[in-house]
């Protein structure tokens, strides 16, 4: 069976984003840690979460995607900047725990002109700073589209920070359609050859996670600007291939597309039915 999901809001705790997930015929999710802009997480309710995991349990569902707010900068020329999502990230860590075997996903950042080798410095020394040799949750590097400074446009720079960090067991990535489109790898023409670099560069047992979105701008264009599934750039054939491929079909998927619930739950249902059985 597909692992499929989407992003859902954690307005309502942790056991509603189940009920959300299960409403919609999905068997994981995604969600942020906290407000996507950085501020105070809410206290774990611990009889919410317990709910979740029953509920988990009861359905079978594949691990938990939990998303780092997008603003922080693990790499910025800022001290306190960085301080900021140390902070942030150490906490949400913690927090992971009561949900333990979730992945912890965040972006690299942006070097703002410091040059990519010191941006990926400071973010092994960052994540070395956080992680612990008893944690649970693995922790993603997401591929970027490479707008502006950022790093992790190119999986030879994921590669260098998962090379460089304490406990690499603990570490892998999470391949996101629309950004590595984006970013210039061509997953609508050559989705084999993307795949082989992928392997050869960081190695398919490194990736966790896939984020399954279309992309609003052309090929190689360098925006990040997620599409529906079937009404961007890539298209639905390309998408299809991609939860089919051999390489990717046993890997969780989660919808990052511009979508309410019941959006994704055509957009899961539409998936469902293009996944072809092994
Ligand atoms: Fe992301
Ligand atoms: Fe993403
Ligand atoms: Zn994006």
């Amino acid at each position: 069976m597909i692992k499929i999901g989407c992003h859902l809001s954690s307005a309502n705790g942790y056991e509603a984003m189940g009920r959300d997930a299960l409403s919609i015929g999905a068997n994981t999710f995604q969600f942020f840690t906290r407000n996507p802009r950085g501020s105070k997480a809410k206290v774990i309710d611990p009889e919410d979460v317990a709910g979740l995991r029953s509920l988990m349990k009861e359905h079978d569902f594949a691990p938990l995607l939990a998303h780092a707010p997008y603003t922080l900068n693990a790499c910025s020329a800022e001290a306190r900047t960085r301080e900021f999502a140390h902070l942030v990230m150490e906490d949400d860590l913690e927090r992971l725990e009561y949900l333990p075997g979730s992945c912890y996903n965040f972006h690299p950042g942006s070097h703002c002109g410091q040059g990519t080798d010191k941006g990926i410095h400071l973010i092994c020394e960052l994540l070395n700073e956080i992680m612990r040799p008893q944690q649970s949750t693995v922790i993603l590097l997401e591929t970027m589209a490479g707008k502006g400074t950022e790093i992790g446009g190119r999986f030879g720079e994921l590669k260098e920070i998962l090379d460089h960090i304490k406990y690499p067991g603990q570490a892998g990535v999470c391949l996101d359609t629309c950004h590595i489109y984006d970013a210039g790898y061509d997953i609508v023409n050559d989705l084999d050859g993307v795949l082989d670099e992928f392997d050869a560069v960081i190695g398919l047992d490194r990736l966790k996670a896939v984020h399954l979105n279309d992309s609003k701008n052309p090929f190689a264009s360098h925006k990040d600007r997620h599409e529906r599934i079937r009404e961007g750039s890539i298209g639905l054939e390309a998408i299809s291939a991609v939860i089919n491929h051999p390489r990717l079909r046993d890997k969780p998927f989660y919808l990052e597309t511009p979508n309410e619930l019941d959006g994704y739950g055509r957009e899961i249902a539409l998936l469902k039915s293009l996944y072809k059985d092994a």
